[in-house]
Formats: C-alpha cells, sequence, structure tokens
C-alpha cells in the first residue's frame, strides 16, 4: 500500500506533470517571472468560474485578507467580528492592522461563525464581519449578509478552505462560496484544494471601485507608475505559480468529487457509530471537504490520534488552540472567555486523511483502523 498522507501532492503532479513541467518551462524561456501574461489569464479564468467580476492575485492568503481590510479603510480601534475556531491568519491580520479582532462563537453543526453570536457582538465600532468557511463548508451566508446590511457593516469571506462549494440562498440563486460578501478571499498554499507548488492567494469582488482600490493596495498603493497615493504593500503572485493554478483550475470540479468521494465513504463507514459525529452538510451547499473532520465523543481524541499514528494513519487536529486562547492576543482583545462551542469541539474535532488520489485500500485501512479503535 502507498503509505497514507494527509494530502497526496505528488500523485496529484504526477496526472498532470506533462502539461505542468511544458508550462513551467515556457515562463522560464520567457523569463517573464513576475506579472506574465499567465497572471491575468489566470485571474480572468478564476472570475469566470466563480462568477465574480473582479479576481486579484496576490502573494498569499494571509495577505489576502491583509489587503482586504487595508482596501476597506478600516482605522486602528475598528472592530472586526470573527470565529475564534479557525487558522491563525484570520484573527492575526487584524490585529497586525491594529484593528479589535472580536472573537465570537460557532455553530456546532457547521463549525462556522454563529450567525446570533455576531448579533450580540456588534458595538457602534463594528466595521466588518470576516466568517470563515471552514473545513470546505459554508458560513450561514444568508443571514450575515441580512445583519451586515442591517449594521452597514462589510463583509470579507475567508474563503481559503470552500473555494468551488456550491451555496444556494434562501432565494433560490445558487453561487460559489466566496462572493457573496463585499470581498472574498482565498489561498493556494500547496495543500488547499486548488494550490499551486509554493505561496499564492487572491481577492475577488463584484465591486469596480473597490477591486481598484485593492488592486492599489496590493502594488504599494501606487495610481500611476511611481505615484503612491497610499500605504500599500507588494503582494504578487509568481507567473509560475499562475501557470500550475491554469492546470489545476480545470481539475477544480474532478478534485471536488474525488475528495466528496471519499467523503462519502467515511460517512457510510461512520454512520451507525455511537462514538462518531460525522461532518454536517447544509441542505443548501455543496460541501467541498477541504478535511474531513470528525466529532468523537466517548472516546479520547488523543488517544484515537495516538493509535492511527501507530498503523500508520495520519489524522490532524485543526484546530489545537482557538484564537481566543492564543497569547499574540492577550491585552488586544478579550481573551480566555468561555467560548462553549469552540472550547468543546476543541477537545473533540479530528481531520481525517482526505484528498484527490486516495486509494480505496487505503480508505479501507482508515476505516478499519478506527473501526477496531473504537470496538
Ligand atoms: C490557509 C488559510 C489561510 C492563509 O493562507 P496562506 O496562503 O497560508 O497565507 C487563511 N485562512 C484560512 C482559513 C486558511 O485555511
Amino acid at each position: 500500500m502507498v503509505p497514507i498522507q494527509m494530502v497526496d501532492l505528488k500523485r496529484q503532479y504526477n496526472k498532470i506533470k506533462p502539461q505542468v513541467d511544458a508550462a513551467m518551462l515556457e515562463v522560464l524561456e520567457s523569463a517573464a517571472f513576475i506579472n506574465g501574461a499567465p497572471v491575468q489569464q489566470f485571474a480572468q479564468e478564476l472570475g469566470q468560474y466563480l462568477g465574480t467580476r473582479h479576481v486579484i492575485p496576490c502573494a498569499n492568503g494571509t495577505d489576502a485578507l491583509q489587503i482586504a481590510m487595508m482596501a476597506l479603510g478600516f482605522q486602528p480601534g475598528d472592530e472586526v467580528i470573527t470565529p475564534s475556531f479557525t487558522f491563525i491568519a484570520t484573527a492575526e491580520v487584524i490585529a497586525l492592522l491594529q484593528l479589535k479582532p472580536v472573537f465570537v462563537d460557532i455553530d456546532p453543526k457547521t463549525y462556522c461563525i454563529d450567525p446570533q453570536a455576531i448579533e450580540k457582538a456588534i458595538t457602534p465600532k463594528t466595521k466588518a464581519i470576516v466568517p470563515v468557511h471552514l473545513y470546505g463548508h459554508s458560513a450561514d451566508m444568508d443571514s450575515i449578509m441580512e445583519i451586515a446590511e442591517k449594521h452597514g457593516l462589510y463583509v470579507i469571506e475567508d474563503n481559503a478552505q470552500a473555494i468551488g462549494s456550491d451555496y444556494t440562498t434562501k432565494n433560490g440563486i445558487t453561487k460559489k462560496a466566496g462572493t457573496f460578501g463585499h470581498i472574498g478571499c482565498t489561498s493556494f498554499f500547496p495543500s488547499k484544494n486548488l494550490g499551486c507548488y509554493g505561496d499564492g492567494g487572491a481577492l475577488f469582488t463584484d465591486d469596480d471601485a473597490l477591486a481598484a482600490k485593492i488592486r492599489m493596495v496590493a502594488n504599494h498603493g501606487q495610481s500611476a507608475r511611481y505615484y503612491h497615493d497610499e500605504v500599500g504593500v507588494n503582494s504578487r503572485l509568481d507567473t509560475l505559480q499562475a501557470v500550475v493554478l491554469r492546470i489545476k483550475l480545470q481539475q477544480l470540479d474532478s478534485y471536488i468529487a474525488a475528495r466528496r468521494k471519499v467523503a462519502a465513504a467515511y460517512d457510510a463507514a461512520f454512520a451507525g457509530s455511537p462514538y462518531i459525529i460525522t461532518p454536517y452538510q447544509a441542505p443548501n451547499q455543496v460541501h467541498v471537504f477541504h478535511q474531513y473532520t470528525l466529532q468523537v465523543e466517548g472516546k479520547d481524541r488523543n488517544e484515537l490520534q495516538a493509535y492511527l499514528a501507530a498503523k500508520n494513519v495520519p489524522a490532524m487536529i485543526y484546530y489545537p488552540v482557538p484564537g481566543h486562547r492564543q497569547k499574540m492576543f492577550e491585552g488586544m482583545t478579550e481573551t480566555n472567555q468561555h467560548l462553549p462551542v469552540t472550547d468543546t469541539l476543541t477537545s473533540k474535532v479530528i481531520s481525517l486523511p482526505i484528498h484527490t488520489e486516495m486509494d480505496p485500500e487505503q480508505l479501507e485501512h482508515i476505516i478499519a483502523s478506527i473501526q477496531s479503535f473504537l470496538n
């Protein structure tokens, strides 16, 4: 059996190797390493795929979030509401810009920000909500957009984990995750569902003026060549990464289908278990399973992880320390408050290997190992 990994990027590459190698060579020959034609071609193609007017590539997903908040002109002391149960980048950039991250709890089913908790956290200083579409399943965007409109807030979607996911609104309109708020942000980190071979990221928006502002911020605050209107950043997607992403974007729907197939096999295997809660999928969404994350009940999650490791089955805890318990935010916002759902889930969740190259025998071994631990 091929060794099991959380994500098997090598075997995925092998399947597209001729195309990728040729495209990479072409970039080397052209020497257009920065802002080569493929960067804009990719941006256009991703815009078409997502159904959004503007895609602005940048250097990574963390930069995308930072650039979004800079482009919206938030000022030090402004408050931004975000879930605590997420990767650190989401709240880190809020703090980096001297804004105040306001951590709220999540919905126990979706693992995403709880709209009711958002409403309770709004103050006169609140400027924005940053929902995170965790593990590949969107937050409740119908409710979030309603709350944002009611209170005049911006919505920046952290879509690093849910690219390609479909969401149908209560009015019956189906759109891609990340295209509901004012700005969507994503990451092309190699292990993400649409990953490149290094770092990369992008912002998307339908707002022409905001798109222009984002482009300016991402390019040294430059309005015309060598005229800099604001302090910005330097954040670009390399041409080499753009050619990889153009090829992989063609495969994204089949990559999602492959992940969903693995998820369905796990769902079926654990459906009857009293010790396991399988991931929830809202009926109006297509979960893209960036992670397949179980909740373990009545058994020790850490013991399960160790048991699996001994059977050469990797499993990860995303994330072992939630934002509101991270040292970095001490003195910047309320920390160590009790967020009951987040705190409980932190001790129960475990993510299993899921990727586009899983063999049936690998899947069987993972499932059998979990079952033998539980029995
Ligand atoms: C990966 C990720 C990011 C950051 O992306 P980078 O490209 O690594 O900077 C931000 N938010 C979430 C939820 C992520 O999963």
